[in-house]
């Protein structure tokens, strides 16, 4: 009999899109999930952490919260979105401190205040080990909405921030931690891009920029040339780390396509930089010392080693 390991997760979420969306009527696929209601758009996502895959063994429950909320945070921000509500389904060993779960609570607290976004409700379960859901709920004008699909040839492809915060925590774990679960949603940015209406494609750099770049490529059936030296990374990373670190997820900044005619006004916007052109070939290549290679769909992939 096969297992999930053989197939890994994208393969896995692609035959479920088309079992629950055979006709493609929901357009199931991107960052979130989105319903028609009336003048807006109803974003709805959701995101498990678990124990195996996402908590490092010396992080503090606070730090886990947070994470868990500003991970489905960060997808509301990359449709665009102004997030409504959250809740949160637990599954907890029944040895649990207590002290560990009003810290868990703390810390999912704490980033639903700063973002403003009520906790709505959630579920408690009795689980052999530490699993947390989020949901988050948003909405977004309907001309507003950022989707993977829609990118042209001739754009210009940007991002929010710098590079390389999953790869420096990687390298720098015992130090790191704390620093590496306090992902900051971009929120505003995501909104700000929205409201320009120059924005022709984007997605939140969760599982490496590589992949990303694939599964906005794929959605809009395009390619891109990517810059390697017009990519910032963050201070800590020397430049050996730089090809390293397009493979690692962890970054949860925004990855966008740009219509050439707005791209001053967008790219003259703080913490933005432009890596590339988007390409009329399905394929995505980095162009570095002059010379163009193929940059392959390395990032991370639940189910496999
Ligand atoms: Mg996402």
């Amino acid at each position: 009999m096969s297992e999930l390991s053989e197939l890994g997760e994208r393969d896995i979420v692609a035959s479920l899109i088309k079992k629950f969306d055979p006709n493609g009527t929901y357009a199931l696929g991107d960052d979130t999930a989105i319903l028609d209601y009336g003048k807006e758009i109803l974003l709805i996502t959701t995101d498990t952490i678990c124990q195996k895959t996402h908590i490092p063994e010396k992080a503090k429950p606070q730090d886990i919260g947070w994470y868990a909320a500003a991970i489905n945070l960060s997808d509301i921000a990359a449709m665009g979105g102004r997030p409504l509500g959250m809740l949160f389904s637990l599954g907890l060993p029944a040895n649990t401190p207590t002290k560990w779960l009003d810290e868990l609570t703390d810390g999912i607290q704490e980033c639903c205040s700063k973002f403003k976004v009520p906790v709505l409700g959630g579920d408690t379960k009795e689980n052999d080990s530490i699993t947390i859901t989020g949901i988050a709920l948003g909405t977004v004008p309907k001309s507003e909405i950022l989707r993977r699909t829609g990118a042209r040839p001739g754009d210009i492809v940007a991002m929010t921030g710098k590079l390389g915060r999953g790869l420096f925590w990687e390298q720098d774990k015992e130090n790191n931690v704390s620093q590496f679960l306090r992902v900051e949603p971009q929120l505003k940015i995501g909104q700000m891009l929205a409201e320009s209406r120059a924005i022709t494609s984007c997605i939140d750099i969760s599982d490496g920029l590589s992949t990303s770049l694939h599964l906005l490529a794929s959605a809009s059936n395009i390619g891109f040339e990517i810059e390697f030296d017009s990519i910032n990374l963050i201070p800590g990373l020397n430049a050996k780390e730089k090809m390293l670190a397009l493979h690692y997820g962890g970054d949860f900044e925004l990855l966008f396509t740009i219509r050439p005619d707005k791209a001053d006004l967008i790219l003259n916007l703080p913490d933005i930089t432009q890596i590339g052109y988007v390409i009329d070939d399905i394929s995505v290549s980095v162009v570095k010392d002059g010379v163009s290679e193929p940059l392959p769909d390395r990032g991370y992939e639940h189910f496999r080693d």
